[in-house]
This record gives C-alpha cells, sequence and structure tokens, in this order.
C-alpha cells in the first residue's frame, strides 16, 4: 500500500530515542515523564457541554450543542442545505435503512484501539492482552448491529433477508477492521489520556463565539514512539469506497479544529491525520481453465495472490513482476497533515471564526448550485421543488423526515411502504 505522508516543513531535529511517556498526574491531569512537570490546567472545557445546552431544544441558529468541524465543511458546500438540515430540521428520508458498512468497521476499530490503550506496556504486550484487543474489535461491532436494531426496528424482529445481509456485513466489518489495525501496527503508537480517559471518540467542547461552543470528536489522539517528541497527532478514521486524495484532505476544516481544541486542553500537536481504509476485502484471483492463475487486475494485494498461488502449486516468481504492480489497489491510505502552532492559529482565525458568526447570523442561505455539489446531493429533489414554486408538501411527506420528530430514526415506518388503491 503507498502512505501518503506530508513531510512537515521544519522538523525537530532529534529523534529521540526514549519517547517521552504521557501519564496521568495525581489529579488525573496529562503530564510527562520528561521532567518537564505536568501541564497546567486546561482552558478548554471536555465532553460535557456548557449548561445552557444540556437538554437544550434545537436552538434558532441550529447549533443545539454548537458548531463543529462537519457543519463547517457543509456550510461551505451549501449554505441552504446546511440551514435545510440545521435550522428547519428536515434531513433525508431511507426506505430501507442502509446498513453502513463503514459505520461498523468504524466501532470496531474504534473499540479495539479503546482497549489497546488501557494496556501498560503496548509494545510488550502479552498473548493475552493481544486477544483482549481483537476480543474488543469484535464486541465493537457487535454493538454497532445492537445499535442498527434498537434504531431501525422497533420490536426487535428482522426479516430473515435483512438478518442475513445484517450478519454478512458484520463479518466483513470485523476482517477490515482486523487488517486496518494490522496495517497501522498498534504497538508503534501511544494513546494519550486525560483527567483518567484515554483520548478515544471523546468529544472535546471548547468556547468559542458568545455562548456558543465550538466541539468536534477525534477518533484518537495519541503519540507515534518512532518519530520525534511531542509527536501527538489526533487521528480521524475514514472507511470509504474509493480513496480521497491528500488535497481533499489538506482543505478540510476538521483537523485544524482539532488541533486547535487539543491546544486549549493544552495538549501540544504537531499535525493531525486521516487514516482511509477501503470498504473492501481484497479479492481472491481465479483460475484459468488451463490451470493457471488470471493475470487480470483486480482488487486484492499482492499477498493474497501469492498465497492462492502457492496453494495451487503454482510458482510465485512466474507472476511476481508482472502482477506485483498490477495489483496497485490501495486498501489504506495514511494522511498526516503537519501545521505548526501559528498555522493552527491562522486557520482559526481567518476561516474558523469568521465562517462561525457567519453561520449563526446569516439570515439568507444561497444555494451552491454546481454539478459537484449538487450530484448525489440528498435534498436536491426538494431544493429544486421550490426553486419552481411547486407544493413539496408531499415531498415533504415522504421523502423527508422533521428532525423535530422523535420517531424519525425509525425510517421503516408501516406508513412508509403501505400505497392505497381507491
Ligand atoms: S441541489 Fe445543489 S444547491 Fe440544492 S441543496 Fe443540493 S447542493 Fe445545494
Amino acid at each position: 500500500m503507498t502512505k501518503t505522508v506530508r513531510k512537515p516543513k521544519r522538523r525537530a531535529k532529534a529523534v529521540s530515542k526514549k519517547p517521552s511517556k504521557v501519564k496521568l498526574s495525581q489529579d488525573g491531569q496529562l503530564g510527562h515523564r520528561s521532567g518537564k512537570g505536568d501541564l497546567p490546567y486546561p482552558r478548554g472545557d471536555f465532553d460535557k457541554l456548557p449548561a445552557a445546552f444540556q437538554n437544550a431544544p434545537p436552538r434558532a441558529d441550529g447549533t443545539a450543542e454548537g458548531i463543529n468541524g462537519s457543519q463547517l465543511n457543509e456550510h461551505m458546500r451549501c449554505p441552504w442545505r446546511w440551514e435545510l438540515k440545521n435550522r428547519r430540521l428536515i434531513d433525508r428520508r431511507s426506505i430501507a435503512p442502509p446498513m453502513d458498512l463503514g459505520s461498523a468497521v468504524h466501532a470496531g476499530v474504534a473499540g479495539a484501539i479503546h482497549t489497546f490503550a488501557l494496556i501498560e506496556n503496548p509494545a510488550k504486550a502479552t498473548k493475552v492482552e493481544r486477544a483482549g484487543v481483537l476480543q474488543a474489535l469484535v464486541v465493537g461491532v457487535r454493538e454497532w448491529r445492537n445499535q442498527w436494531m434498537a434504531e431501525h426496528c422497533a420490536d426487535g424482529r428482522l426479516a430473515d433477508e435483512t438478518e442475513t445481509q445484517l450478519s454478512e456485513i458484520q463479518v466483513k466489518a470485523v476482517q477490515i477492521a482486523e487488517r486496518a489495525l494490522e496495517e497501522i501496527d498498534l504497538p508503534r503508537y501511544e494513546v494519550v489520556w486525560y483527567k483518567g480517559e484515554p483520548l478515544v471518540e471523546r468529544k472535546i467542547t471548547i468556547p468559542f463565539l458568545p455562548s456558543i461552543p465550538f466541539y468536534g470528536t477525534p477518533d484518537v489522539v495519541w503519540k507515534d514512539r518512532q518519530s520525534p517528541k511531542n509527536s501527538i497527532m489526533p487521528w480521524d478514521f475514514k472507511v470509504r469506497e474509493k480513496m480521497q486524495a491528500v488535497e481533499h484532505e489538506e482543505v478540510d476544516l476538521q483537523l485544524p479544529a482539532y488541533q486547535y481544541m487539543l491546544g486549549k486542553l493544552d495538549i501540544p500537536t504537531i499535525g493531525a491525520g486521516k487514516f482511509q481504509i477501503r470498504a473492501e476485502l481484497p479479492r481472491i484471483p481465479e483460475r484459468n481453465k488451463n490451470g493457471a492463475m488470471s493475470r487480470q487486475r483486480i482488487a486484492t494485494t499482492w499477498d493474497m495472490y501469492k498465497a492462492e498461488l502457492i496453494r495451487y502449486g503454482l510458482k510465485p516468481a512466474d507472476y511476481e513482476e508482472e502482477m506485483k504492480q498490477k495489483l496497485d489497489v490501495e486498501f489504506f491510505r495514511l494522511d498526516q497533515l503537519y501545521r505548526n502552532q501559528f498555522e493552527i492559529q491562522s486557520f482559526w482565525d481567518n476561516i474558523i471564526t469568521p465562517l462561525g458568526k457567519q453561520l449563526v447570523e446569516a439570515k439568507e442561505f444561497i444555494r451552491h448550485m454546481h454539478f459537484i455539489n449538487c450530484t448525489g446531493c440528498w435534498a436536491r429533489e426538494l431544493c429544486l421543488s421550490e426553486l419552481r414554486g411547486e407544493d413539496t408538501g408531499f415531498l415533504l411527506e415522504t421523502n423527508y423526515i422533521d428532525l423535530r420528530d422523535p420517531k424519525a430514526k425509525l425510517v421503516l415506518r408501516p406508513e412508509d411502504v403501505t400505497i392505497e388503491v381507491e
């Protein structure tokens, strides 16, 4: 696989042979064993909303919990669609609830990393500890299934076909997540702890605009033992059908926002990482009628191809030169974007803060109508119908959901599939 790693413009000269350990001080704060002492008390807040936002109904400005990076990204793509979801509280309706393989893989990876973070000495993890990490992965995917069931079928019963589909996704998700963890090489990393908790999928909230906080949930915050000192980075995992180029990641506001928020907790970072996981397993190559292995380009790895050659008594050397370069599908990609504190502050002051203000104060929301934004847009039908001045009542009833409706998550309701014939 290819790792696209952007080098920092200015790197620390010394590579610490013994990376400083991150540990908790007596009051549960983050500290270092490097002798520099504990870091000062954070200025931000962590994993809880200011009292004013707890159990609060959606606000008129659409920021029930505050503002986060996804909202800003969405607002950049199409302010009208942001308004639709966040102020008018209208979302897409799916007739068949999607069984999202990405969420299942994500749940498995998160479960495993959370357990990994509890291991005292990850570099020398015992067999039992390693088995525990894998077990947590399986449990994570199972929890995803339970949650999916709770959200999508009110009586807990599933049609046979749906049951089979769900089980297939579960098995595939476990396999993909296992491969992803192997690729990451977990023992290389040390999860950062904060206030007695490992920073794995922990929501961080910091003050932002007057009475409106900013929040975000990095998938993990950790340090790379093989990199220079203070090499802490937040990472996000994305399960995708197609890999996104680093140019896309470079302009994603989520990653610099994580770095800024961690800075407010006095956790120094040197950049942020995006680990993309292809939502597919390597395919098994087929054999030709004459017994030779097919030389077609397929989505698999040389290791998988080679294992099949050996299984059928074929010589890998006869295929290696041609197939090694042909089997170039990426299953994983790590983009690490290095940003120093000046750049982060600049992102915050020049993009995130003005954008946040615009989003809260705006009275009108224009449509960013362009084929790149509008192709595949979930709001397209409604957007165009309103433009034509049509009566959208029926469309709203059938194709969209009202997020104020407590039953909105039960997407498959009996009335959705009933056709009345007069
Ligand atoms: S169709 Fe285009 S303009 Fe309309 S909501 Fe979607 S992205 Fe915005």
